[in-house]
């Protein structure tokens, strides 16, 4: 193998170091030099990527100050695939992901010693052949590309340009925002083909086998293949994908199996359940007589002896575990112990950890529930969309209520999706990115905490994390505000036992899905992490927001998103 190497005035210390551990290593390295004239002189750099476009070296290596614009040009020239790395994972993923064979390290962004973390990771990382539809486009490039938000744009474009700017101006934001809000992802390029896709013109009411329509010949392979699928995932003996969104998913196991004015034993929407778990608004709370648990002040992790006690004084038909904003691992054992003791069924809704559950990254429900319901656009990546998981006996009830019951048509082209998006969660690179996800919200919530916030419940074990931002003296609505000002975004939110009304909140709620689908690991985390406690020092500070605002989008600009 051969590399050539080459840098500007700034990065040539960094190069000389870099070269030495190559030559250490006994790799065929030539040295272009380093750039001694202005910016706008390239030569050096357009010489290492001609090496590498023609073929006289494998790959290329370049050390630039900040190399932010660099990626961009020599990946004009043919074959060169050229990414800038700022951690070891970025390399990691350029290089086993999208086949990368040029480096771009900012001299400016990385002390010697993560230099050469990243150009060990680099070199020891083997490409691996994608399976993702998408590997053709770079998945880390920078900066990134401006990519087509949809299929067929230009048509798009043509016939009804005032929805065309809205979704080109929602692509641009998802782009410039960090976007931490713990429900979102980014699905992959592939699951959106199939969302867009003409399976959306297709009635298929009914299951594989029953319709009520002909022509389904097609659209029951996608339905039996995300079925196959979801079975393998979660291992449950019946799967109904066709649930329009996680509440209809809820909604349609409450019917199934409960009347009317039936009691359900669900987590308090306080201290982090769902609004399906019995807001007053909710159809839940108009047609069941909830029960709500809740956590304990001490721990802040849920209160399995109150659980208990209202389990046994007020016998519900249900208990559902599952939330929207909790940072522990739930112990579904412990939850089928009480169930078992009044009587009741068990559901799980893991709306928000299938993706965990998917990859064992969180102890799995599907032994100890009668039901399991979730979404597939949160942690597990997929479209926007709903599902139920039961045992054999509650099959036929389940697929009753979803259809006739509550829905009719099925839509195919989501449910295609989910199959596409099943399939990738399937991949061993789904475990490596939900592992990631983990991470990162530990080491996200240890920088926040060392800045003087307070962890609910003292840290994560999953994708998310709650803030307590009233030790600053500020409240959920102030945090989340200032940071929406400099570009991004959380959602403000109640704590456990919280002084302040929910329109305010005490807290916000951190999730790292999104980021880390762009590719962000935990040396990302600290800068955004390090924002954020910039940001709460320069509340009412205007003009410096907006400064930070500008910092965070070019940071962002940096990571494509799918
Ligand atoms: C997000 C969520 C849902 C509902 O999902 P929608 O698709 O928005 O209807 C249900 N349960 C929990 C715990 C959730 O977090």
């Amino acid at each position: 193998m051969k590399i050539v190497i080459g840098s500007d005035e700034r990065g040539s210390a960094l190069k000389d170091t870099l070269k030495e551990l190559l030559d250490s290593r006994g790799i065929d390295t030539q040295d272009l030099g380093a750039q001694t004239g202005g910016d706008d002189d390239r030569t050096v750099s357009k010489r290492v990527a001609e090496h590498v476009s023609n073929g006289s070296a494998d790959q290329g290596i370049l050390v630039w100050s900040s190399g932010r614009a660099l990626a961009h040009e020599a990946n004009r020239h043919p074959h060169v695939r050229a990414t800038l790395c700022c951690t070891p994972h970025m390399a990691k993923i350029a290089r086993s992901r999208n086949d990368g064979n040029l480096l771009i390290l900012g001299a400016d962004l990385l002390d010697p010693d993560e230099g050469i973390e990243v150009l060990n990771e680099w070199l020891g990382s083997q490409v691996k052949q994608s399976p993702l539809p998408t590997s053709a486009q770079p998945l880390v490039s920078e900066p990134a590309a401006p990519r087509p938000a949809f299929v067929k744009k230009e048509i798009l474009e043509a016939n009804d340009p005032e929805i065309f700017e809205a979704i080109q101006g929602e692509q641009k934001r998802q782009r410039n925002t960090l976007v931490l809000i713990a429900s979102e992802n980014y699905a992959s390029s592939a699951v959106n083909a199939a969302q867009g896709s003409v399976m959306g013109n297709k009635y298929a009411e009914g299951y594989h086998g029953k319709r009520y329509y002909n022509g389904c010949e097609f659209v029951d392979v996608a339905e039996e293949l995300a079925i196959k699928r979801a079975k393998e995932i979660f291992g449950v003996d019946h799967v109904n994908v066709q649930p329009h969104c996680g509440s209809t998913a809820n909604m349609a196991v409450y019917g199934a199996v409960l009347s009317p004015g039936d009691s359900i034993l669900a987590m308090s929407l306080d201290h982090g359940g769902h609004l399906t778990h019995g807001h007053p608004l909710s159809f839940s709370g108009k047609v069941y007589n909830i029960v709500p648990y809740g956590v304990t002040r001490e721990s802040e992790r849920i209160d399995m002896e109150q659980l208990a006690a209202l389990a046994r004084e007020h016998k519900p038909r249900l208990i559902v575990v599952g939330a929207s904003a909790y940072s522990r691992i739930l112990d579904f054992e412990a939850f089928r112990a009480i169930a078992d003791e009044i009587g009741a069924m068990l559901m799980a809704d893991i709306a928000h950890i299938a993706g965990l559950i998917a990859t064992a990254a969180h102890p799995d429900p599907a032994p100890f529930c009668d039901f399991v319901t979730t979404t597939t656009h949160k942690t597990l990546r997929g479209p926007r969309g709903g599902m139920i998981m039961c045992r054999q006996e509650y099959a036929k009830a389940i697929d009753r209520e979803v259809f006739p019951g509550l829905q009719g048509g099925p839509a195919m082209h989501t449910i295609a999706a989910k199959a596409v998006s099943f399939g990738e969660v399937l991949r061993p690179e789904f475990k490596s990115y939900i592992q990631q996800v983990i991470d990162n919200a530990r080491v996200f919530s240890e920088v926040l905490s060392s800045g003087g916030i307070r962890i609910v419940s003292g840290g994560t074990d999953n994708h998310l994390f709650m803030a307590d931002v009233t030790p600053l003296g500020l409240t959920g609505r102030d945090a989340s505000s200032a940071l929406e000002a400099a570009g991004i975004a959380v959602n403000k939110n109640s704590i456990p036992f919280d002084p302040n009304p929910p329109a305010i909140g005490s807290g916000i709620r951190i999730g790292t899905p999104a980021v880390t689908t762009r590719g962000m690991g935990e040396g990302e985390m600290r800068f955004i992490a390090a924002k954020f406690i910039e940001v709460f020092g320069s509340i009412g500070d205007e003009g410096r927001l907006r400064a930070i605002g500008e910092e965070v989008a070019e940071f962002s600009a940096r990571f494509p998103v799918p």
